[in-house]
């Protein structure tokens, strides 16, 4: 990281390149300023590295918001906006972001905040929220000597119409084949555990004091499927294992068609209203919420798929109608199972939120055939579960209890299963 500082004091150093502006955002994928190719790239450099973006500024001069980012090379971008809600997006190839994540909560003028990331393998984005109707003025990348690029995205206010008018909808994603991906291998007889950490890329779920949500969820998944992977009775399969950004319906997607026998999915959320929320909570899906607090939670995780730029309605792939009420139920009863178990374990170790056992309508809990649950580790916005959330030895400690309450939903579930095939 410390190879990366690209502090460059003039601004002045631009190629000076004629270069396309105009109002954008009139059709999907329409690219302003592309870079004129290998010629400007920095020949040090090989052509395939990911470009690294260091200083991201958001700044209001007049009736213009600007948000500028430093780049180690131009690269190509393309913006678009979007409504509901109210978002600009702008689309990089993939870019190694060493941009402090608390930057992305500043706000200037009418664009609330933005964040960005990686959304797939090959693609970045950043996203600007807007407070009201804006539309895209300039979009591009300047050369800036030695090689170095500079994005400068300008925004102005606009009506609400010429706002509609402008904006896209997401393109369709390209429907998983679950014939695609691997099911249970013949022979296999370990349980399959999908552990899911929340957010990733694009989406750094709460965000308090720079660290991010997205990052101490994936640090927990990737100690829990070492450790259940170490005690060989388990596959474990991840949603996923680094920074990306994955949809919230394809996490559930990737459960089923892997054949799950458990699904896990991990966060650690915040309160804005209440610094003395403490503890540990466990998740069931439900259509309805225990409680206002577990449905205002719900309804927040399931804005996901918003916050990354995707429309959310296009990834509501419906799944009831594939299973029949009966394994619907059943499958709940072996969450609620795998709930108390993790309820119980978890209690022996670290602090439980209060009323620790909730349900609510999360959409990664959707899955008709796959025990799940969801598991909030604590609250960020909470000084003490915050420094926890970041302690090593606080992390093995709730690991081993997540383990130990897997470990009993499956010998004990097997048991229940079977009492229930037999009443049947
Ligand atoms: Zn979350």
């Amino acid at each position: 990281m410390g190879t990366t500082q690209l502090t460059y004091g003039s601004r002045s150093t631009g190629s000076g390149r004629p270069r396309l502006h105009g109002l954008i955002g009139l059709a999907f994928g329409l690219c302003l300023a592309l870079m004129p190719g290998a010629a400007m790239s920095n020949p040090s450099r090989p052509a395939n590295e990911f470009a690294v973006a260091t200083d991201a500024r958001i700044e209001q001069a007049g009736e213009v918001v600007r948000l500028t980012m430093a780049l180690s090379r131009p690269v190509e971008v393309s913006a678009s906006v979007m409504a509901a809600p109210d978002r600009v997006i702008i689309d990089l190839p993939s870019v190694n972001f060493q941009v402090q994540p608390s930057a992305a909560r500043k706000s200037a003028g009418f664009v609330s905040a933005f964040r960005f990331g990686m959304f797939t393998p090959d693609k970045s984005r950043i996203i600007l929220d807007l407070a009201q109707p804006a539309l895209v003025t300039r979009a591009e990348v300047r050369s800036v000597r030695g090689g170095f690029g500079e994005l400068v995205v300008e925004l102005k206010r606009a009506s609400r119409a010429e706002f509609q008018a402008a904006s896209v909808r997401a393109a369709p994603q390209a429907p998983e084949d679950p014939a695609s991906q691997a099911a249970k291998p013949q022979g296999e007889t370990r349980q399959l555990v999908v552990i899911d950490p929340g957010h990733g890329g694009i989406d750094p779920g709460a965000v308090v004091a720079s660290i991010a949500e997205k990052s101490v969820v994936l640090a927990f998944g990737l100690a829990l499927k070492g450790q259940l992977e170490a005690s060989g009775r388990y596959r474990v399969l991840m949603t996923r294992d680094d920074d990306t950004f994955v949809p919230l319906g394809e996490r559930v997607r990737i459960a089923r068609a892997a054949g799950a026998d458990l699904f896990i999915s991990i966060h650690a959320d915040s309160l804005t209203q209440s610094q003395d929320v403490r503890g540990a909570t466990i998740y069931t899906g439900s259509e309805r919420a225990t409680d206002a607090e577990s449905a205002r939670l719900a309804a927040k995780e399931n804005q996901a798929d918003a916050v990354a730029g995707l429309d959310a309605t296009e990834d509501m792939q419906d799944v009831a109608g594939i299973l029949m009420d009966l394994a619907k139920r059943e499958t709940r009863t072996f969450s609620s199972l795998f709930a108390r178990n993790l309820v119980e374990k978890l209690g022996g170790s670290v602090r439980l939120h209060k009323v620790p056992m909730r349900s609510a309508g999360f959409r990664v809990l959707t899955a008709p055939d796959v025990p799940s649950v969801l598991i909030e580790l604590g609250y960020m916005s909470s000084p003490k579960d915050a420094e926890l959330l970041n302690s090593l030895s606080w992390r093995l400690q709730a690991v081993a209890a997540v383990e130990a309450a897997v470990n009993g939903f499956f010998e004990r579930g097997q048991a229940v299963g079977k009492a229930a095939a037999n009443q049947r």
